[in-house]
């Protein structure tokens, strides 16, 4: 019998642009390289690697990046 695949976590990444500084901290501490700069703003360049961790939600000095489990 097949065993059932686990069902895949999903999340949503919120970028307030007129917070975000483009300090790129977020890129740096994504482990899954999920981000990326493009000039001063921060994009989302590969959603389905996010695992969830927010470390970027958490490192970013101006609250300018969340993650949310969907
Ligand atoms: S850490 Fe925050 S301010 Fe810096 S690039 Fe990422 S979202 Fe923008
Ligand atoms: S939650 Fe983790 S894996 Fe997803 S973008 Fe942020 S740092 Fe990267």
């Amino acid at each position: 019998m097949a065993v059932a695949e686990k069902e895949k976590r999903t999340f949503r990444i919120d970028i307030y642009e007129n917070l975000c500084k483009g300090c790129s901290i977020c890129v740096d501490y994504c482990p899954t390289n999920v981000l990326a700069m493009d000039g001063n703003l921060v994009i989302v360049k590969d959603l389905d690697a996010c695992n969830g961790c927010q470390l970027c939600d958490n490192r970013c000095p101006d609250f300018a990046i969340q993650v949310f489990e969907e």
